[in-house]
């Protein structure tokens, strides 16, 4: 079965997983496209796909008899609402991040999806796709016994003046909340935000850089550094300390130069590029989950929790103090992962 998919959201991210679905994957081919600028949409279909039809509505998208599942890339406030319509219309959808931008809307999806009785809804959480990361659970399941610790870091090399503090956990942490407690097997009880001396490369509206604390049920204690403004790179790091050794998270593939009494290597600094093939490996599993009429993979669950956790995070940033984290019980629907 070839899955007909429609994408809602023309922008950067819509664009690159249109041309994923139509020149580096099998199984699916893009249909319909919606923006909320229709000559965006247009553009994408001139340059990618001239067979697909361009909807005025993104509703009519997702209702339409010629789409068979559904990919969310409009910007994040837009999310729930073309969620929750394909899950009435019974269609696999994934949500690029964050599912939706309150844990109440995140909410109402997983009651909707429970409701329905099926899981179908994957959320863009694209680190749990990447090699590295995947190579680094292996480890911690098997080898290093009960993890206690977790020393992560989200660096970017700059970013722009919009960029606010809070964006540094929903739009930054974000990744780092779901992959951890992939990781871990673990869910948040608390979270805490401490501010470093700020860098002068920073602008009025960002305290940079951050460092979050965020302690486990099973009693881990994580601190992940955000810093935006680090200058040198776009630079993730993860290491996680078990009761029998300690994993790092792989670099990315680098050559190794010697020259003019150098070592060295190369850094990354796009962090598009950063990820780049755990886009692949997320959507060709969402197309053969669709055409399944399913979904697998990061869950509305998942997407409510790390909503539920950002909260708390930034109410952590605002108030200096711990905040204390709780979760509702977990519907069954959910119970695989
Ligand atoms: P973008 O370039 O601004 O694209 C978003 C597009 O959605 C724009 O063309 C925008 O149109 C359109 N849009 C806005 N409201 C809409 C609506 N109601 N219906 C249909 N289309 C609408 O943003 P982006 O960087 O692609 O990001 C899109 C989403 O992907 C965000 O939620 C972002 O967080 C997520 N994302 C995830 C990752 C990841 O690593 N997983 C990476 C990048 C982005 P206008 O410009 O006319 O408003």
């Amino acid at each position: 079965m070839t899955v007909r998919i429609g994408v809602i959201g023309t922008g950067m991210i819509g664009r690159d997983h249109t041309r994923r679905i139509q020149q580096v994957l099998s199984g699916a081919r893009v249909v319909a496209l919606s923006d909320y600028d229709p000559a965006a949409a247009r553009a994408v279909q001139a340059g990618l796909v001239p067979e697909a039809q361009v909807f005025e509505r993104s509703e009519d998208l997702v209702a339409s008899d010629q789409v068979d599942a559904v990919l969310v890339c409009s910007t994040g406030a837009t999310h729930e609402p073309y969620v929750l319509a394909a899950i009435a219309a019974g269609k696999p959808v994934f949500c690029e991040k964050p599912l939706a931008t309150t844990a109440a809307g995140a909410d109402r999806i997983v009651r909707a999806e429970v409701d329905f009785g099926k899981r179908l809804v994957q959320v863009g959480f694209m680190r749990r796709y990447d090699a590295g990361y995947r190579m680094l659970k292996q480890v911690v399941d098997t080898e290093i016994g009960a993890p206690l610790m977790v020393h992560a870091a989200h660096r970017n090399q700059s970013v722009p003046e919009s960029y606010a503090t809070p964006m540094a956990i929903h739009d930054t942490l974000i990744h780092e909340i779901d992959v951890l407690r992939w990781l871990l097997d673990d869910d948040y009880v608390s979270a805490q935000v401490v501010f470093p001396r700020r860098t002068r490369h920073s602008h009025a509206g960002l305290a940079d850089p951050q460092l979050v604390l965020l302690e486990t049920k099973k009693g881990v204690r994580i601190d992940v550094e955000i810093f935006v403004n680090c200058r040198y790179g776009y630079d993730i790091q993860c290491q996680i300390v078990g009761e029998e050794g300690l994993a790092n998270l792989p670099e990315p593939m680098a050559i190794t130069l010697r020259k003019d009494a150098r070592l060295q290597n190369a850094l990354l600094v796009d962090w598009k590029e950063r990820f780049i093939d755990s886009y692949d490996v997320e959507l060709a599993d969402f197309i053969a989950a669709a055409a399944r009429g399913t979904a697998v993979g990061p869950s509305s669950w998942d997407g409510y929790v790390a909503a539920i956790t950002s909260d708390a995070c930034v109410e952590a940033q605002e108030s200096g103090k711990i905040v204390p984290i709780s979760l509702p019980k977990r519907p069954a629907l959910y119970d695989q992962g």
